[in-house]
């Protein structure tokens, strides 16, 4: 018999706060224990998903890094493809990049120039929601394959930085808020 999904909670008590890294005053959220748990794992994947079915969308992007881990998850569970947004200069082919505002600086991610076809349905996916730069580029790059975002999943959501604000023109879900 397979056992229940988890709940959000019982998720959010697997998180472990790492104080200070990678740098002082950084509350880092280190999601490894959930994913070393097959039932908090595969619970996460089942909640990332909610209430999307095989078929309802063509494609799921993930944010490097963590991003990748539970978006190709979610991909083989919605029968979907997989397609990674990178940090700049790590995709092989041809791509378009996008500028995002890093605390100290600017990022740029990129996407290849063919991984989404015009019109295809985007679940877009990373572990964790703070300022909202990061998936607003993604969010960016994938319009401009111009492709459609059905939904933005993240696994957490550090409310208290408001980058649901930045990402208002999508439906936003996080299954566990700080
Ligand atoms: P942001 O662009 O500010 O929304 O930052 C989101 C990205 O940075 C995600 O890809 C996260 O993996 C990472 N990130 C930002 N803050 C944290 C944190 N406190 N703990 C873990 N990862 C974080």
């Amino acid at each position: 018999m397979t056992q229940p999904c988890p709940t959000p909670s019982e998720i959010e008590r697997a998180i472990r706060t790492i104080p200070d890294f990678p740098k002082p005053g950084i509350q880092f959220k280190d999601i490894t224990p959930v994913l070393a748990n097959a039932r908090l794992f595969a619970g996460s994947i089942e909640l990332l998903a909610g209430g999307l079915k095989p078929g309802m969308v063509d494609a799921v992007v993930g944010i490097d890094a963590r991003g990748f881990i539970f978006a190709a998850a979610v991909a083989i569970k919605l029968q979907a493809g997989f397609v990674p947004v990178r940090k700049k200069g790590k995709l092989p082919f041809r791509t378009h990049e996008q500028e995002y505002d890093l605390e100290y600086g600017k990022g740029i991610v990129a996407v290849h120039v063919d991984a989404l076809k015009p019109g295809s349905r985007v679940l877009l996916v990373d572990d964790l929601l703070a300022t909202g730069g990061t998936a607003m580029a993604a969010a960016a790059l994938v319009q401009r394959l111009g492709a459609r975002i059905l939904e933005i999943s993240f696994l957490i959501e550090l409310g208290f930085l408001h980058g649901r604000e930045k990402l208002k023109d999508f439906p936003v879900k996080s299954l566990v808020v700080y």
